[in-house]
């Protein structure tokens, strides 16, 4: 068996609670890249999903806690002090820019006048036959 588990450690790292929270930062900071790259390759158009920002919100503010309260090291805390402000404001501006189709749940620019995934008409309400 692979040695995954070495002297009490896997992976060779010292777990704990800090660890854990540290590396759920790096796990939603690197998964947000293959989301959005994803997403546009789906859409053949760049794209950021709501997804991406709350992989970045989720990321700084679990790499900001492990900076203050284990690491306690200024450059790592500067580093990831202010990031979750654009996180915030665009996921804000995101769901300001956005209405979802009331038929197939998909989601569209506020502009958009009909779903590109169904038809349905996005300006008039939806009607039940
Ligand atoms: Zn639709």
């Amino acid at each position: 068996m692979i040695a995954l588990w070495i002297q009490d450690k896997f992976l060779g790292i010292d777990w704990h609670a800090w660890k854990v929270v540290g590396w759920i930062g790096n796990v939603a900071f690197f998964s947000r890249f293959f989301i959005q790259w994803y997403a546009s390759e789906k859409r053949k158009q760049v794209v950021v999903p709501q997804a991406f920002w709350w992989l970045s919100l989720l990321g700084s503010v679990c790499l900001l806690m492990y900076a203050l309260f284990y690491k306690k090291d200024s450059v790592f805390i500067f580093a990831y002090a202010f990031t979750w402000i654009p996180y915030i404001r665009n996921l804000v501006l995101q769901r300001r820019s956005e209405k979802r189709c009331p038929s197939c749940t998909e989601i569209h620019s506020v502009r958009a006048k009909f779903c590109s995934h169904c038809g349905v008409s996005l300006t008039e309400p939806l009607r039940t036959e």
